[in-house]
């Protein structure tokens, strides 16, 4: 038996959260559920949008589902989603982009996962603003030890690149790799520019990809590799990338298979895993029975896949993608009309996918 904790977030967070939840138990998976809460709804009822009741489950669980919540104003959270990826290390972003048929798109045949670090890089939320003391000394300081210059009228953004986060990043990419049946890994980096971060990038890759020499290993230049991916994306498979990169390249793989609505996610850590829809909250359909539950159903057979729960993975997955492909019980986002009145509701697409689980 595996303890999953359920975070039920706000908006369209609660139907689909119970959408996924019951798939989740059509497959059969061995799973003591632990609903929590998180978001604006919580906020209102207990003044916290993130109860310590929700931290201390997600603390003690095998993985976490977690529906999508409002990034709060004004509570002192910047974002309750970074916050946990923060607060536990979750230093791996993960989303696979496969194609689904009757998923519309222009590519057919995608089968990619990003691999994206999570902690560091110019996200890491190290920034000096413009005409502050800071900013001054960091400026002269630095115009006194580099030949190139900068003008005292600039704002400043820290990248920090470490041996210890690539090191972990990219061993996790060749783990990832070697579980799930995949060929190759993928490094990206722009290390003919910035030779001192993403160079060490570069050079740590090799190393971890040298003690992992049963997969396949190559690297490639960031802008080289959007435009491949738009080109040739049949030639990849796992790609492992820093921060800001990996950002950018999991929205163009999300955008290959046809955007955001049928895209799952990961943030993982060494002791923590939190399985997410990569959309938001989507306030203005709250409470309607109307949106797309897939992406975190997906997500859901990723976190199968993670405990070790292969088979109950597969189950729901096939089942998803068969929903999808006949095209008939599902959301109106996945009609070619969107005002089709034969769409189903979030719960109708949830039972149609149950139904195909065998
Ligand atoms: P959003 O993804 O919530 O919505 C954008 C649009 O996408 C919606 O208007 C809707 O048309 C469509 N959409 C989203 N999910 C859908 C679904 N399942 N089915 C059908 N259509 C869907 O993005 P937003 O409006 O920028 O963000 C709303 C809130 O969600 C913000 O507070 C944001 O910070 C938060 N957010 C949370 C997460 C998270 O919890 N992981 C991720 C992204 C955004």
């Amino acid at each position: 038996m595996k303890k999953v904790t359920l975070v039920t977030g706000d908006g369209i967070g609660p139907e689909i959260a119970e959408a996924a939840r019951r798939c989740v138990e059509a497959t059969g998976a061995a799973i003591e559920w632990d609903e929590q809460q998180a978001g604006t709804d919580v906020m209102e009822a207990e003044g916290t949008p993130l109860p310590d009741r929700t931290v201390e489950s997600i603390r003690q669980a095998d993985a976490t589902l977690k529906a999508p919540i409002t990034t709060p104003v004004g509570t002192g959270f910047r974002s309750i989603n970074v916050h946990l990826r923060q607060y536990f290390d979750l230093y791996v972003c993960l989303r696979p982009s496969k194609s689904y048929k009757g998923v519309r798109s222009k590519y057919d045949d995608i089968d990619l996962v990003v691999v994206r670090e999570n902690t560091e890089d110019l996200y890491a939320g190290i920034e000096f603003e413009k005409g502050t003391d800071t900013a001054g000394e960091l400026i002269n300081w630095i115009n006194s030890h580099s030949k190139r210059k900068i003008t005292p009228d600039s704002g400043i953004s820290i990248k920090p690149i470490s041996v210890a986060g690539t090191e972990r990043i990219v061993q996790f990419a060749f783990d990832y790799a070697r579980k799930n049946g995949r060929r190759k890994v993928t490094s990206v980096h722009k290390a003919n520019i910035m030779k001192y971060s993403d160079g060490l990038w570069l050079e740590v890759s090799r190393e971890v990809a040298k003690k992992n020499s049963d997969i396949e290993f190559e690297d490639r230049i960031v802008d080289n590799m959007c435009m491949q991916l738009v080109q040739k994306p049949e030639l990849y498979d796992v790609i492992v990338l820093p921060n800001l990169y990996g950002d950018i390249v999991s929205d163009l793989c999300a955008g290959l298979v046809g955007g955001l609505g049928v895209a799952p996610g990961a943030n993982i850590g060494k002791n923590q895993a939190v399985f997410e829809a990569t959309h938001g909250s989507a306030p203005k359909y709250k409470g309607l029975n109307k949106v797309n539950p897939t992406a975190l159903i997906l997500s859901a057979a990723l976190m199968l896949g993670y405990l070790n729960m292969r088979d109950e993975a597969d189950k729901l997955e096939n089942a998803v993608a068969a929903v999808i492909a006949e095209g008939k019980d599902v959301t109106y986002d996945m009609k070619p009309d969107r005002d089709d009145p034969t769409a189903v509701g979030t719960s109708e697409m949830a039972d149609a996918i149950i139904a195909k689980i065998k």
